[in-house]
């Protein structure tokens, strides 16, 4: 595994815990701080999807990275409404599968997707695919999203595309491929089947899906308007896009989110 979580966590320690492990604590402790903010972060961030209408019967997973062994990462049980999730009910995984810290069902393919992803992308923190109705919709479209308002130009650029729905992901070569098509983007469409994010922070993964969902849902709005979406320009787009990936904005967003519904 390659990931660094020393320097994960001097890279970003606002958004995702104000822990560095260079103020007199151990790196230890500063770790296992580091390891209740994610669990925090990601159960409330589960918990916001599910009011948000983002779950659908048991499906939907959202991973963090252990900060401690960052070989594991914590999801969400199966068969467990996003909206009543809390950091001890989630569960800490391994790449084959197993569960190692936590009660409840791992789903299939939630670990496989994303312990690929984990693996590929060192840089990933987070990740998140649920299936909201926008998002599914505009994935059964095969197209990436268009800047089309300030809030879409967060993704020029910055999305991928994977074709190939073969059913439910229910095999390592599959998995293996969705993450292949990810690549380094943060945004990924699944064909047919729904939408994902991977970010360097759980708030990131978090308010990017959130957006990702606006913008599939802005855009199937604005093409069945009459006259359709005008293109914001690209240079214009692209300048927009690295201010809206911003993590610190993303902090203020999930944070902003919290309070309304947490
Ligand atoms: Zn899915």
């Amino acid at each position: 595994m390659r990931s660094q979580p020393s320097a994960e966590l001097s890279k970003h320690p606002g958004s995702s815990g104000n822990v560095t492990a260079g103020d007199g604590a151990s790196l230890e402790t500063a770790l296992h701080a580091e390891r209740a903010q994610r669990k925090k972060d990601l159960a409330t961030s589960l918990r916001i999807f599910g009011k948000l209408g983002f779950s659908h019967g048991a499906i939907g997973h959202m991973t963090a990275r252990d900060p401690v062994r960052p070989e594991l990462f914590w999801v969400n049980p199966y068969r467990r409404a996003f909206a009543t999730i809390m950091p001890e009910d989630l569960l800490l995984a391994d790449a084959r599968g197993s569960v190692v810290e936590g009660s409840g069902i791992l789903n299939g393919p939630a670990y496989l997707i994303h312990a690929r992803i984990h693996e590929a992308r060192p840089d990933v923190v987070s990740a998140a695919h649920a299936h909201s109705p926008a998002g599914v919709a505009w994935s059964s479209t095969g197209r990436l999203l268009d800047p089309i308002s300030q809030d879409s130009c967060a993704l020029f650029e910055r999305q991928a595309i994977y074709r190939e729905f073969g059913g439910i992901i229910d095999n390592d070569a599959e998995a293996t491929a969705v993450a292949e098509h990810l690549g380094e983007q943060p945004f990924l469409i699944l064909q047919n089947h729904g939408i994902l994010t991977a970010a360097p922070t759980v708030r990131a993964a978090f308010w990017w899906f959130v957006n990702m969902d606006r913008s599939c849902r802005v855009q199937l709005l604005a093409e069945s308007s009459r006259h359709g979406p005008v293109l914001i320009p690209q240079a214009i787009a692209r300048r927009t896009a690295s201010v809206a990936l911003d993590l610190g904005f993303a902090d203020e967003c999930f944070e902003a989110l919290a309070d309304e519904w947490t």
